[in-house]
């Protein structure tokens, strides 16, 4: 990987669980089951998936006494399979009462996400706020303050819009908003130290659905405060709509060395695996040089030279194969995240991006001879032809990583 040189925010470290959260750690993927947590099987099965795919912590929503329930099952089932991946509790509107009730659930998850927005309003929201806290002080868990555009404090903001209209200067219905969402996520951290929690077990968020917004608000909360910031758009949408939008949004940040953990909150669609957001993740990260997973494949995009779809087949069944292989070569071949292979589709810049990567291999386009010159460290190593060239490509990728 090049290595990259951003400036991070400094801010505290949280642990949650085995992982480091903050700026003097990499910064972390996350991502969210779908499935009901009251099913312990399936939400054990997608975690563990979701954790093979990359993600390092994992949050599943505990809405109800049924999901509550099941949570220690689901941490059994993982370490049963030797995932230790953080899982997170995603609580709203009951949290209090789940925590309460089913302590084997509280002692099995390793951070709290608590929602400013739906614990409660008055004294009684007060107390649901003050029992999570103290729950999480007594087990040592980390605590996510997650202010969310969709469920603001209503309380809050009616405050702030009395005396927004009461002010010389008032502020812009907009500018305002995203003022509540910071004040609501900095209050809130307040309050839970007021309770005697310590600022070392404190992340915060306040996700958005508009881009310049999501920047807009990450740029004033992170001057407020030294917290480490999870980052995520919030409804960021289906296919590549979500990606882009989320990918625009964060990578600003991230450059700005804002962000210490992130999530990919993209919709599904049907048949569409869950781990693609984690994938996605991972791809920003890397693409940016801050961190590195899997190899990635440079391929380039074909064009009127290029007289099948081959080549573009064989880099997509490269990256593929590479991908599955990392929960493995991740631990037997240290440093395998940062090599890098071409798959070109023609003279053209096949055999100069080859030797650029660790492996290459420069496919025939039109009117050139029917071979496939294999570059190994900048060096032509062997030149492939017939109808077995996707195979022997991948063994000599293969065995370049065992050797
Ligand atoms: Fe077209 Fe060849 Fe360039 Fe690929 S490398 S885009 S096939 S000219």
């Amino acid at each position: 990987m090049d290595s990259v040189n951003i400036a991070r925010r400094p801010t505290r470290l949280v642990r949650v669980g085995h992982v480091l959260v903050g700026s003097a750690a990499p910064v972390v993927v996350q991502s969210m089951t779908n499935t009901d947590t009251a099913d312990a099987a399936a939400t054990a099965e997608q975690v563990y998936q979701l954790a093979q795919a990359g993600s390092e912590v994992v949050r599943i929503t505990v809405n109800s006494p049924e999901a509550a329930a099941r949570v220690a099952e689901i941490r059994q089932r993982l370490d049963d399979q030797g995932c230790n991946v953080p899982l997170v509790g995603d609580f709203h509107f009951n949290g209090d009462r789940l925590l309460k009730e089913y302590p084997d659930c509280a002692q099995a998850l390793a951070k709290y996400r608590i929602n400013p927005g739906n614990v409660g309003k008055g004294a009684k929201g007060d107390d649901k706020f003050a029992f999570m806290i103290r729950t999480a002080m007594e087990l040592d868990k980390a605590v996510r303050i997650g202010v969310n555009w969709g469920s603001l404090d209503q309380a809050l903001l009616a405050r702030m819009m009395d005396a927004n209209n009461r002010s010389a200067a008032p502020l812009p219905l907009p500018k305002l908003m995203q003022e509540a969402l910071i004040v609501s996520a900095l209050e809130s951290a307040d309050k839970a130290m007021e309770i005697g929690l310590s600022p070392d077990n404190i992340i915060l968020s306040c996700k958005v659905s508009n881009v310049q917004d999501l920047i807009s608000v990450y740029r004033e909360l992170g001057s407020r405060c030294d917290y480490p910031l999870h980052l995520g758009l919030t409804e960021a949408g289906m296919g590549s709509k979500g990606i882009v939008a989320s990918s625009a949004a964060l990578a600003v940040l991230l450059q700005e060395g804002i962000g210490d953990t992130i999530r990919i909150s993209l919709t599904p669609q049907p048949g569409e695996a869950r781990t693609k957001e984690v994938v996605v993740a991972q791809e920003l990260l890397q693409t940016m040089g801050l961190r590195s997973f899997t190899p990635l494949v440079t391929a380039c995009p074909g064009c009127g030279r290029t007289t099948s779809t081959f080549f573009q087949e064989l880099a997509d069944d490269i990256q593929n194969y590479l991908r599955e292989q990392m929960p493995v070569w991740r631990l037997q071949y240290p440093g395998v995240e940062d090599m890098k292979v071409a798959v070109m589709g023609c003279v053209v810049n096949g055999p100069g991006e080859s030797k650029l990567a660790d492996i290459g291999i420069s496919l025939p386009g039109t009117g050139e001879v029917p071979v496939a010159p294999v570059y190994v460290d900048g060096h032509k190593d062997v030149t492939l032809k017939g109808d077995n060239i996707a195979a022997e490509f991948t063994a000599i990728v293969d065995n370049y990583v065992k050797t």
